[in-house]
């Protein structure tokens, strides 16, 4: 049996949403081959792709990596804004 471990709190710098473990993508809808972006932070578990479409959306049509926007405002995790 694994020993019980005390929270920790870390920090970690990312120039994208991409980088982040709360962040998942999926398809957009009537695009060819690029993806949207969503913020499931707070979320636990598996989420299917219906309810992931209504999580706030992050990047939307990302074909590129040139098509990427930076990390929102209103991002829960941010240190560097408040
Ligand atoms: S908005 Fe913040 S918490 Fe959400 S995916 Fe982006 S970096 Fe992660």
């Amino acid at each position: 049996m694994r020993e019980k471990f005390k929270k920790t709190t870390i920090q970690f710098d990312i120039e994208t949403c991409k980088e982040c473990p709360f962040c998942r993508d999926i398809y957009t809808v009537g695009a060819g081959r690029a993806d949207d972006f969503h913020c499931c932070h707070g979320k636990e578990g598996y989420v299917p792709d219906a309810v992931l479409r209504s999580y706030p959306k992050i990047m939307h049509y990302v074909e590129y990596s040139s098509d990427e926007k930076p990390v929102p405002d209103w991002c829960p995790i941010r240190t560097d804004k408040k």
